[in-house]
């Protein structure tokens, strides 16, 4: 075994590898760029070699700076996690000539599966079932064209070298094939460097089945079942789980057995990944077609539901075939228990198309972990969720003795992962793990888009009564808060001219912050004293409702205890922006409400220009339209680029374009007025 490796990642795949290296007493070096000094991996290895600025490209995709960063430090074996140097055929070759071990597979395999398209020639030949489609050389427009109308719409167009999600695209029409072939071209070259693609039928309700596959240097190889990751938004996977639902065993043997083959066409050593889509027989799952659509040669962002079910450690296994050993089991002694789900937390806006976000994490408290829970985080409180990387804050494993108690398990976890700072995708994880379908196991790749409306409930009206004992406990909050700062200049200890023992009164009014324009102001009155234990005793009228509530509360720090008509419960609760807005987070979710202040609600006048503006910092890549030009609503104006995923930028109405701000290839902050837009209504 090694005595000591260089990871050569970030975040939580960093910090994961770490955990295990420890335990196996394996000595770590993490690797860092500038917005990493403080990086929770950073602190948690035994050495970190500083790499360069933020940007990857600068730092962490730079493979002659962790090369020399393994050298200097005496690193025997680098492990490249996911993503950046993971699947790069050349980094894994410089290791080779450097004497370094390469923790992955061998640079034939990793070349053999880097491009989509020359994956599917190797698996055609070995018998692999491949998705209809054309996946050769020649690559011009008139060819892929002619190959996607003799197959039929709808198909789906393809960076061969892409991944992620992006690079890719479904066209339903043969007229839209010459505008999705030039932006997955553009955005196969930005991202991947590489514009070569492939066109394949689209499936319309497949599953994403993929097989965890295991295969040493000394010819031995086997599978460890299988995984769900069909919910899935732009391609990306949001939640998986393991074993798949409804799997009959017959078809998991198969499918395991497809992986090997197909492991195997390329003599692969380490772990692997091989994907499906599996197209659902419904009258007889285990007739159900499955298709290989690629091999993730590597480490997969969602090992860990594998590990839940089946015990074992995967870079544990990693660790030993990379230092020759065998496999640590053969595949009859592996078996699974249980069912597991994985959501990953991310900085993102669900309601404004999956944006990502960023900012700090001001305030962060992840659920207990234990045998049912687990958390692989890179992130802690306080720490900045930059432009410069993958916006995921976490990922939240849990496991249990079946599927309905393992969502059960899922669903707590959620509602107990609280982050304020950033705009997360947790309530709408919590929405998905809680929607009728996902429990009825009636899922497939377009799940997110079927069930948009359960999803993303637009008007809150569902949760009246939750939002207004959300409310309620807000304003306890805020007068209890209050109270025990004392502040003493402050508006509120001028209006309350608070005695002990004396009747207190307070009006609040608060709004629920929503996406919903229609949410008012409710007007909370509260009147309370001080009792002997410190406790604040409430009559609450809620907007002039006669009956009053009789409500108790106290705040040892964030935690906030309420009693309201006789129901005692436990949330916590963050103040921010000067004591104007407060967030809640408890049993129900997560609620933030603002305090009316007298200039409140001036600045939400809609104007025509709406949605001109850059949705975050990014490049622009492409003006599609002319100063005073004309043009309809719907009508693409621009395309920016950030964080790799390309935003088009479309009127809101039929109007005129009157100024054109930026040009192909600049940079622009997020906020900045792209176009001068005129609507023809305005
Ligand atoms: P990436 O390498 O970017 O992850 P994949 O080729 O693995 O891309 O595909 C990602 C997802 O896109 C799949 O899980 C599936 O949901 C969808 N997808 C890919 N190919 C097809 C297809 N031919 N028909 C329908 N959906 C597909």
């Amino acid at each position: 075994m090694f005595n000591k490796i260089l990871i050569a990642n970030r975040g939580e795949i960093a910090c994961r590898i770490i955990t295990t290296a420890r335990k196996m007493g394996v000595k770590t070096v993490a690797v860092y760029s500038d917005a990493d000094k403080q990086a929770r991996h950073v602190k948690m290895a035994d050495e970190a070699v500083h790499l360069g600025p933020s940007p990857s490209r600068e730092s962490y995709l730079v493979s002659e700076k962790v090369i020399a960063a393994a050298k200097q430090t005496g690193a025997e074996a680098i492990h490249p996690g996911y993503g950046f140097l993971s699947e790069n055929a050349e980094f894994c070759r410089l290791c080779e000539q450097e004497n370094i071990t390469f923790i992955g597979p061998p640079v034939a395999a990793i070349e053999a599966m880097g491009s989509k398209s020359a994956a599917k020639n190797i698996m055609e030949k070995a018998k692999v079932p491949l998705v209809p489609g054309y996946h050769g050389d020649e690559q011009s427009l008139e060819v892929i064209k002619q190959a996607a109308d003799e197959m039929g719409y709808p198909v789906l167009l393809k960076a061969a070298a892409g991944g992620g999600g992006k690079g890719m695209r479904q066209i339903w029409h043969s007229d839209e094939f010459a505008e999705g072939f030039d932006a997955v071209k553009r955005e196969a070259l930005s991202s991947f460097g590489d514009d070569h693609l492939l066109v394949e039928k689209y499936l319309t309700a497949p599953r994403h089945v993929e097989i965890q596959v295991f295969c040493d240097s000394h010819g031995n190889a086997v599978y460890l079942f299988e995984r769900d990751c069909s919910v899935q938004r732009r391609h990306q996977k949001v939640i998986e789980e393991a074993p798949a639902f409804a799997m009959p065993e017959a078809l998991r043997q198969h499918m395991g057995e497809a992986a090997i083959k197909s492991a195997q066409a390329i003599g692969y050593v380490g772990a692997g990944t091989v994907e499906f889509l599996l197209n659902p027989n419904h009258e007889n799952l285990e007739q159900s077609e499955f298709y290989f659509m690629e091999m993730n040669t590597r480490l997969q962002v969602e090992h860990p539901v594998t590990e839940m079910i089946t015990g074992e450690d995967l870079v544990e296994w990693q660790l030993k075939v990379a230092a020759g050993q065998l496999l640590p089991k053969k595949q009859a002694q592996l078996s699974m228990t249980g069912h597991a789900f994985e959501a990953r937390i991310y900085a993102e806006d669900p309601n404004n198309d999956f944006l990502p976000a960023t900012g700090k994490l001001n305030y962060l408290n992840a659920p207990a972990e234990s045998r049912f829970v687990r958390v692989d985080t890179g992130v802690e409180q306080g720490d900045e969720v930059s432009v410069f990387y993958d916006p995921m804050i976490a990922k939240l494993i849990v496991w249990d003795e079946n599927r309905q108690r393992a969502l059960t398990r899922l669903k707590q976890a959620l509602t107990q992962y609280q982050v304020q700072g950033v705009t997360t995708n947790i309530e709408f994880l919590y929405n998905l793990a809680n929607s009728e379908a996902f429990a009825n196991e009636q899922i497939d790749t377009g799940f997110i888009e079927k069930h948009h409306d359960s999803l993303f409930p637009a008007n809150n009206t569902l949760n009246a009564n939750q939002t207004k004992i959300a409310a309620i406990k807000s304003a306890l909050a805020f007068v209890v808060h209050n109270m025990q700062q004392q502040v003493k200049q402050s508006p509120w200890s001028q209006n309350t001219g608070f005695r002990l023992n004396q009747k207190n009164t307070l009006d609040v009014e608060l709004k629920l912050d929503s996406t919903n324009d229609d949410v008012d102001f409710n007007r909370i009155l509260l009147e309370f004293v001080k009792n002997q234990d410190g406790e604040y005793i409430f009559d609450v009228t809620f907007d002039s409702d006669v009956s009053t509530c009789q409500c108790s509360a106290m705040l040892q720090q964030q935690q906030l205890i309420t009693t309201i008509n006789g129901h005692h419960c436990s949330s916590t609760a963050v103040f921010e922006n000067d004591l104007q807005t407060v967030h809640l987070f408890g049993e129900q979710g997560a609620f933030t409400f603002n305090r009316k202040t007298p200039d409140f609600g001036e600045a939400s006048d809609s104007n025509a220009n709406a949605g001109l503006t850059a949705p975050m910092n990014g490049t622009m890549v492409n003006v599609l339209v002319e100063a005073n030009e004309q043009v309809k609503e719907g009508q693409a104006l621009v395309i920016m680029e950030a964080m790799k995923m390309e935003h088009t930028i479309r009127a809101p109405k039929d109007g005129t374009v009157t100024a054109l701000f930026y040009q192909a290839g600049d940079m622009v902050s997020g906020g900045a007025e792209l176009i001068g837009f005129e609507a023809i209504d305005a």
